[in-house]
């Protein structure tokens, strides 16, 4: 058997990994309190549940899909984005219905990467846009994300040559793993970059409601002469705890979304009317569930914000996602800091240099496990020496 060097060249998948930890730790009978992984603990909303039961008798919805997601769907997207960010879509022509943003990313990676074209990757980042990225044949090209930034990348030192031969930069705000946001004049001025340098860009858009306060992440699209040049991909997973459901989509500039088509329409077949009619209820539906999740959210994040504080760990209240990025204590790295929290308190985050290189120094603590779980594994925290 040949396996293909398109494989060999990626590392395994960062949540895989941590499942088969968890799970030998949990064989040898040891109770572990996982941090890591940003799956809602909470399930998806009744009224969205409901939906689902009854469309999935629809016998219409028992044949093959539409590709682009049904008519349905992408006016619900598009009645979204001109509520939440006052952004007008047409549903024809700018809006995708995707299978999950992951989905979204890869085949978009694919549309746009040839053999040796360069992609700008932010570092720390999700890890598959890089990935994507080597499946298409592309060489990654890294953007640090460093904390003097604020985790923006900084676009003048872009090397000119990279970016001339780059086809398109990855961006992701309110980010995993930073927490970091993003304004309109930052995505303002990756447009002016990217249009400058003919780049298209990916706006990974998972965040955009896991959001605190008064904070209103804004859509890339909102920045003027995006629609030029960006898409942005949304996905219901996060917001609706629907990842298990697999819906999400892309909007923007219609070429682009164009393109994205041409290669699902050989990849896939759109995923099932019935999920995405349930995805229409999320969207349009009452929004409580949402303000209930980002409440208990809310009130996870400033627990573990304070605690982590008071245990002397330099750490950042975020105005975005569910992850608390921090430092790690002096005299640790990334791994090792990891592993002694697991080791000594069976409490697992995740390594910042599993983001990349420049996330050296730093770990996650995702904010999707119960209260009391939460609760525990910061006072297993508090009894360890660091
Ligand atoms: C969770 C996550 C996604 C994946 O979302 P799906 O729609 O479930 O595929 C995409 N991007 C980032 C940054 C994420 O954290």
């Amino acid at each position: 058997m040949k396996i293909s060097e398109r494989i060999k060249k990626v590392p395994p998948y960062i949540s895989a990994e941590i499942d088969k930890k968890v799970a030998d730790l949990t064989k040898k009978g040891i109770d572990v309190i996982t941090l890591a992984i940003g799956d809602p603990d909470i399930p998806t909303p009744e009224n969205i549940i409901k939906v689902m039961e009854r469309e999935i008798h629809n016998p219409a919805y028992h044949r093959y899909p539409a590709y682009e997601g049904s008519y349905e769907f992408r006016c619900a997207v598009a009645r979204y984005y001109s509520k939440r960010f006052e952004v007008e879509l047409d549903p024809d022509t700018e809006v995708m219905a995707l299978i999950g943003s992951k989905e979204g990313i890869v085949n978009t990676a694919y549309a746009f990467i040839d053999e040796d074209d360069y992609a700008l990757i932010p570092d720390p980042a999700y890890p598959v846009y890089k990935t994507a990225t080597l499946f298409a044949g592309g060489i990654p090209y890294t953007m640090p994300l460093l904390k003097e930034n604020k985790f923006l990348p900084d676009f003048t030192k872009v090397d000119k040559d990279i970016a001339e031969k780059a086809t398109i930069m990855f961006l992701c705000y309110p980010n995993n793993p930073t927490s970091a946001v993003a304004n309109k004049e930052f995505f303002e001025e990756a447009i002016e970059f990217a249009k400058k340098y003919d780049i298209v860009i990916c706006h990974d858009s998972a965040y955009a409601d896991i959001i605190y306060e008064d904070y209103k992440a804004p859509s890339i699209l909102s920045a003027k002469g995006a629609k030029e040049t960006a898409i942005e991909l949304g996905s219901l997973s996060k917001p609706y705890r629907m990842t298990g459901w697999r819906i999400g989509y892309a909007v923007g500039n219609k070429d682009i979304i164009k393109a994205l088509g041409r290669i699902k329409t050989n990849v896939d077949s759109g995923q099932f009317t019935a999920i995405q009619s349930a995805a229409v209820e999320a969207l349009s539906g009452p929004q409580d569930s949402v303000e209930e999740f980002r409440r208990i959210l809310t009130k996870r994040r400033n627990f573990v914000f304070e605690a982590l504080k008071d245990m002397g760990f330099d750490v950042e209240l975020p105005q975005g996602t569910f992850y608390i990025w921090a430092s790690v204590p002096k005299g640790y790295i990334s791994a090792s800091f990891a592993e002694y929290l697991v080791d000594k308190a069976a409490v697992v985050v995740i390594p910042g240099n599993a983001y990349g290189e420049y996330g050296e120094g730093f770990f996650r603590i995702s904010l999707t496990t119960p209260d009391d779980r939460i609760d525990e594994a910061l006072s297993r925290m508090r009894k360890l020496k660091f």
